[in-house]
């Protein structure tokens, strides 16, 4: 696996005041460039909600989660929530790239110690979960235009509004009825999903 390892801050024993690059919380969403809270407020914003422990445990994210665990941190004057390990990673070591995933060595994604994440291919994510014996029920089983990552991402885009069963199942190019199913949680269950990495 073609794991990218972002270079880590020299010292994360205390969160870091003022990222060592400054990132604008708007490059947390594609197309969407507000002008937003200073760098620095938003780390000291965000370890509020953080139990760090020692170095090398996991950090876990106290404050609001989704259904799969990954922590709910909201941008951009509180009009995006944001996945807090992604947050994490990008108050840590920069923005993350283009067709790059978040994805964690230690598979929690409650999890937001930046030592436990890495950057990864989608590729990466549904190899390493194959390797691992992981690849979900759902996506052997399922209609295959669909992975856990778009059923995530179709959850999200339904939860924030503005599109119905109708849209994102043309947009998908998938039957209402598939994303009702997925919607209410009757398919693509949370528990069964294995990948590492995360939109
Ligand atoms: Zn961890």
């Amino acid at each position: 696996m073609s794991k990218i390892q972002p270079q880590l801050p020299l010292d994360l024993s205390e969160p870091r005041k003022k990222p060592v690059q400054v990132v604008s919380m708007g490059d947390l969403v594609e197309g969407r460039r507000k002008r937003g809270p200073k760098p620095k407020d938003i780390a000291t914003r965000f370890w509020k909600k953080v139990k760090r422990g020692e170095p090398d445990e996991c950090w876990e994210w106290t404050g609001a989660t989704w259904a799969d665990g990954a922590g709910q941190f909201y941008v951009n004057g509180k009009e995006t929530v944001e996945k807090a390990y992604r947050a994490s990673f990008i108050i840590n070591f920069g923005p993350i790239p283009d067709g790059m995933l978040v994805c964690h060595h230690c598979d929690n994604r409650r999890c937001v110690n930046p030592r436990h994440l890495f950057l990864g291919t989608q590729k990466d994510n549904m190899s390493d979960a194959a390797v691992k014996g992981r690849i979900s029920s759902g996506e052997r089983h399922y209609n295959s235009k669909l992975s856990y990552a778009v059923v995530s991402e179709i959850r999200i885009l339904y939860e924030k509004g503005g599109f119905t069963h109708k849209s994102l199942a043309k947009k998908y190019g998938v039957a209402s009825a598939t994303i009702s199913d997925l919607l209410r949680g009757a398919t693509w269950k949370n528990h069964e999903r294995v990948g590492l990495c995360d939109l």
